[in-house]
């Protein structure tokens, strides 16, 4: 009991994701002794859910991921592991018996009918029903702080991330490298990754900004208007990869991380974006476009730099006439930009 409250206590303590993760294994592994532990993070879109395995316990030895970057070495389609797949499907928890004489037991941490989380555990013993409860309990306590976290985190009216938690998201991304390193093997072992490995991936920062807005609310009211921020947060996240990181920055502002791709990708990717904005029909209004300009994420940026250089591709877009995608570099080599410091305050040429 006062290990279990001592475990609950460090839980609470946590504000960041990864935290809480390495201190919730942390309880389980002192409180259940489980051969094999592993919190699955579940990413639900386009009809397809992905698991991330964010961290666990196994050969005796805890690991640990960071949970705000989904790397594609610890992520796999459900459909993989049908036990997990059968917890998904049931939203509660699935028992499984091992040819060692072992079981596998799944509970799910659900969030609008849907898994956000999977809490896989092997044990060697059946539970005794004191311990299934203490279990359940903390299973509910995660659940209950990860809403309350997941709370503070997100912009009220769209969901997506709020620009609270950019700096930090960015910083993380900001001290990874974001090149790969064994091409060849990681393919094979990374069932998830798919990008081509030509030297040139990185990071990009895309700022998307909504045309013409002001005339949305000026036409139709506020509210109709953030309906419009409402769906486009919805397209948003059906366009992008469960992995790339979506912000509302500020009114009728977004931004896009996108994991490392080269260059060509990433402009079709947020393309892809731009179309998909621009087919949309929005209830009364119509039809909306949006204005994307963004920049590769450089090691030694600020989160400023890196804005900066996308906003200035926005810029651009906006002078050309708006609805366009632009990078800040293709901008520079093709002579459309000069490259130039811009002081913070200065008015921009717009
Ligand atoms: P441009 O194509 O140059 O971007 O034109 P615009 O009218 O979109 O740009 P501008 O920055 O002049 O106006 C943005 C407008 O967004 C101003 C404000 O009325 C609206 N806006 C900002 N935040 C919100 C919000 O939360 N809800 C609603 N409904 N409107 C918002
Ligand atoms: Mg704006
Ligand atoms: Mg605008």
């Amino acid at each position: 009991m006062l290990d279990l409250i001592s475990h609950i206590v460090k839980i609470s303590s946590c504000r960041d994701r990864t935290e809480i993760n390495a201190a919730v294994v942390d309880a389980m592994v002192n409180l259940f002794h489980p051969q094999a532990l592993t919190i699955y993070r579940c990413y639900a879109s386009k009809g397809k859910t992905v698991v991330f395995a964010c961290a666990g316990w196994r050969a005796n030895s805890r690991f640990v991921h960071n949970a705000y970057l989904p790397d594609q070495q610890y992520c796999q389609p459900i459909e993989r592991d049908p036990l997990l797949q059968r917890c998904r499907k049931e939203r509660s928890a699935v028992f499984e018996p091992l040819a060692d004489g072992s079981h596998r037991i799944v509970f799910p941490v659900n969030r609008l009918n849907e898994p956000i989380y999977l809490l896989d555990l092997s044990l060697t013993e059946e539970f005794a029903a004191d311990l299934r409860i203490s279990l359940m309990g903390l299973i509910e306590y995660f659940d209950n702080h990860i809403a309350l976290l997941e709370y503070g985190e997100s912009d009220t009216l769209t969901g997506l991330a709020s620009r609270k938690t950019f700096d930090k998201h960015l910083f993380e991304l900001l001290g990874k490298p974001a090149v790969d390193e064994a091409p060849e093997q990681s393919v094979k072992a990374h069932p998830m990754r798919r990008r081509g490995t030509s030297g040139q991936e990185s990071h990009w920062l895309a700022v998307c900004d909504i045309d013409h807005f002001k005339r949305v609310n000026d036409n139709f009211g506020h509210l109709i208007g953030d309906e419009v921020l409402i769906m486009l947060a919805q397209v948003m996240r059906q366009t992008f990869r469960f992995d790339d990181q979506l912000f509302r920055f500020g009114g009728e502002e977004f931004i896009a991380l996108l994991q490392p791709t080269d260059q060509t990708s990433a402009a079709a990717t947020l393309e892809r974006f731009r179309n998909a904005v621009e087919q949309q029909i929005f209830s009364r209004i119509g039809h909306v476009t949006v204005s994307i300009g963004f920049s590769r994420l450089m090691p030694n940026d600020t989160p400023t730099d890196v804005i900066d250089r996308a906003d200035e591709a926005l810029y651009y877009v906006k002078r050309q006439g708006r609805n366009q995608v632009c990078g800040y570099e293709s901008l520079i080599a093709d002579g459309r930009l000069v490259a130039r410091q811009v002081a913070k305050g200065e008015v921009e040429l717009f």
